[in-house]
């Protein structure tokens, strides 16, 4: 299911190959996040010509609009949204815990109201991994509790003891044809609980292992050091998920301590705001400085907006609220991280990924801007977070 092809000789990162029946995914891996069963402002033919293998579901999110009736009648989710290629769905413990408004966590899942209209729904293992079934995905993710980063260590000794017993349940429910299941780490920022919940996950054999309770608002060191206390802790042959992260930086930073899968929603999210990625760090196109520019987002990018239109016209776009240009910019953003992906990978394949490191952290200027954009969506529970 998962091949380990290389591990790179100047940090933990990974060359990997993980076959699901829908595909083959090279590894590492950024997944583009179609929360409500759309890439934000792309289509499946441009995800096409950016080499994208596989995209993200929500669970929560699908659940609740437009529910499993109308995707069962339309056969499994694949077929709804019109994608042959895997989807990887979360199992909507995260957006209980962060969106939802929570009446009762009870010994097999949670009691919340929709953020939408207040209903009363019930989600735990059982639900989440039935809805997963029914939605038909080729990686489905446990159900868990994903405490705040503000959670005192007694809060997140009590989220890491129901994850641990909640995967259990998740890994008893019959799946989809083919469907793997990953488990999920939580335990916060304390090393100890961290190890612990890594390897009670283990002993229930899950196809993969993802490191949770990160991107919930915590400051970058605090996400790096979460991810330093899982990953030596997981098994080396097999595939590693960093939910929810992070900036171009952060994803080479987080490949070089051994995370195999990515998903993150900065590229679509920015690009609405007119925020373009690039590998000198982020540009704002709505910006005067661009209003006679007439070079492309990004000079090398090889990306349809690139090859086509001029900054000068995008931020024209963009200024009179032209469709048109949120989805350029969602298009370049997305290419772009696809493309730093797979310079990873090359760069692990010809043994040159120390250099590779070196030289694009020493051009990428993190935004402020940028992070905020995820902290403060975070913290208000934006509902495409994840
Ligand atoms: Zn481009």
């Amino acid at each position: 299911m998962f091949e380990l092809l290389k591990t790179d000789s100047t940090s933990a990162a990974r060359l990997g190959r993980l076959t699901t029946t829908r595909g083959v995914i090279d590894t590492p891996v950024f997944m583009p996040v179609g929360t409500q069963g759309s890439v934000k402002a792309l289509d499946p033919r441009e995800l096409d010509e950016m080499s994208t293998k596989i995209i993200l579901g929500n669970t929560y999110h699908l659940h609740i609009r437009p529910g499993m009736d109308i995707i069962g009648e339309a056969g499994g989710l694949h077929k709804f949204i019109n994608w042959t290629k895997p989807i990887l769905t979360d199992s909507g413990g995260f957006q209980v815990f962060s969106l939802a408004k929570i009446r009762k966590i009870k010994a097999h899942g949670v009691e919340f109201r929709s953020h939408l209209d207040g209903s009363l729904l019930f989600l735990g293992p059982k639900e989440s991994m039935s809805i997963q079934r029914q939605l038909g995905s080729d990686i489905a993710m446990v159900f868990d509790d994903c405490p705040p980063h503000t959670a005192t260590a007694r809060e997140v000794r009590g989220a890491v003891d129901r994850t641990i017993r909640w995967a259990a349940e998740c890994r008893e429910q019959p799946r989809a044809p083919g469907q793997l299941v990953f488990g999920i780490v939580q335990g916060g920022s304390h090393a100890a609980m961290r190890e612990e919940c890594a390897k009670e996950l283990i002993k229930l054999k899950f196809d993969g292992y993802a490191i949770g309770g990160v991107s919930v608002g915590e400051p970058e060191p605090e996400m790096m050091k979460a991810v330093e206390y899982t990953t030596p802790h997981l098994p080396a042959d097999q595939p590693r998920y960093a939910m929810g992260l992070g900036t171009p930086a952060q994803l080479v930073e987080l490949v070089a301590r051994g995370v195999d899968m990515f998903d993150c929603v900065l590229p679509t999210r920015v690009a609405r705001n007119g925020t373009a990625f690039t590998h000198k760090g982020t540009i704002s196109i709505k910006g005067g400085a661009y209003k006679r520019d007439w070079g492309p987002i990004e000079e090398a990018c090889t990306c349809f907006a690139c090859q086509r239109f001029t900054r000068a016209y995008i931020r024209h776009l963009l200024n009179v609220n032209e469709i048109l240009g949120l989805r350029m910019v969602s298009v370049h953003n997305s290419h772009m991280y696809l493309k730093v992906m797979e310079d990873i990978r090359t760069n692990i394949r010809n043994g040159t990924f120390g250099e590779f490191r070196r030289e694009f952290i020493a051009n990428y200027v993190p935004s402020r801007k940028v992070l905020a954009a995820r902290k403060s969506a975070a913290e208000v529970g934006e509902d495409d977070v994840r």
